[in-house]
């Protein structure tokens, strides 16, 4: 599972499991607001898994996680847990 990314208030949080993409590009097609693009990137079975390129423009409206054959998208909502907060500050 990605680290995932969340809107500016911190309440939605987008994962991708790059065990499950099979990069069909359904969600960056669906979603109304651009929010994924292709990467660079390749899973282990080979294929290019889309990034949360946009994560400002989430309206939180599910369609990419609905749509999404492999069920490869979760999104919660929620505050920050206890581990992003400490990974963050790792990362600063
Ligand atoms: S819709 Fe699902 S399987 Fe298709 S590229 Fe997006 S995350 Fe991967
Ligand atoms: S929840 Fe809606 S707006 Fe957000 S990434 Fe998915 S399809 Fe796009």
């Amino acid at each position: 599972m990605s680290p995932g990314q969340r809107n500016k208030k911190g309440t939605l949080l987008i994962e991708i499991n790059s065990n499950l993409c099979k990069g069909c590009d359904i969600c960056i097609e669906l979603c109304p607001t651009d929010v994924f693009k292709k990467s660079e990137k390749l899973n282990r079975m080979g294929y290019y898994l889309p990034v949360v390129a946009n994560m400002k423009n989430c309206t939180g409206c599910r369609l990419c996680d609905l749509m999404c054959p492999e069920m490869a998208i979760v999104i919660t909502e929620g505050q920050k847990t206890d581990k992003e907060k400490s990974r963050q500050g790792h990362d600063n």
